[in-house]
């Protein structure tokens, strides 16, 4: 075993992870996979991940947010029903929110509304936010500027040209990769991989999404987080422990998980 790890971004609410989350955390916990994040998607869905957070306390945290495919209803009553959520135990940061023009199923001015809201209330709670974006680089930065100051938070499910990347780091953003690092024609991806430092990366899986390329074609759960390890060791020229260990440390200290196990 590689050491212990974090899966930062699953959705243990998506059948069918959410038919046995228990199994699911156990088969996490027996791969090193110390600690999940279940991650919101809808004010609903959001609810449904407090709540599993705090059934399994030991392993899961929980964040809240609104998705840009998600949020076409989305009204200013659910943005303060998300902030109340936020003082809830268990959870951890906003999000997912973000941008999303790959999809197209919520006009982009209103994409950019809610992002703009719930940045606020990341601002106002002091969580870290989870960032999705997908063809929606430019405009995605230009959101994050104009907030002023440095972020805390992720781009999750990194992807994008390296100016992108390099932009968010400035911006003070971590950088986490996903499954679909280790597709082998993600050349693009795989270029990314060395322009995060140490102290800003970070692993997840999307699971039931994106499963990583041994077990491609099959749902995504928290274990195999530890191939997309193993692929980001590998395109970093360094050693999956030390990779474990450098996201493992960046995860707790962002997230304020509990303390794993080192080595475990
Ligand atoms: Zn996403
Ligand atoms: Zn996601």
């Amino acid at each position: 075993m590689a050491g212990a790890l974090v899966d930062t971004h699953c959705h243990l609410d998506y059948p069918p992870l959410s038919d046995d989350v228990a199994a699911v955390l156990q088969r996490a916990a027996a791969a090193g996979v110390q600690q999940c994040v279940t991650i919101g998607t809808s004010l609903e869905r959001s609810r449904a991940n407090i709540i599993l957070a705090q059934r399994f306390p030991q392993q899961l945290r929980a964040a809240i947010g609104i998705h840009p495919n998600d949020c076409a209803e989305t009204t200013a009553a659910d943005l303060a029903t998300l902030e109340q959520w936020a003082a809830q135990p268990g959870v951890v940061a906003i999000g997912e929110v973000g941008l999303d023009q790959y999809r197209q199923t919520v006009p982009l001015e209103k994409q950019q509304a809610v992002l703009q809201g719930c940045l606020a209330i990341a601002r106002r709670c002091h969580l870290p936010v989870l960032l999705h974006c997908r063809q929606a680089h430019a405009p995605l930065l230009e959101a994050l500027r104009h907030i002023a100051g440095a972020w805390q938070g992720i781009i999750h499910c990194a992807s994008g040209p390296a100016e992108f990347i390099q932009e968010a780091l400035a911006l003070g953003l971590h950088i986490s990769f996903a499954g679909n690092v280790t597709f082998p024609n993600a050349k693009a991806l795989h270029a990314l991989v060395p322009l995060v430092p140490d102290e800003r990366l970070l692993l997840e899986t999307d699971a039931p999404f994106l499963a990583p390329q041994p077990v491609r074609g099959q749902q995504n759960e928290p274990a195999f987080v530890t191939h997309t390890a193993a692929w980001v060791a590998n395109l970093r020229g360094a050693t999956v422990e030390h990779v474990a260990r450098v996201t493992t440390r960046n995860a707790c200290a962002l997230l304020r998980l509990p303390a794993v196990m080192p080595g475990a």
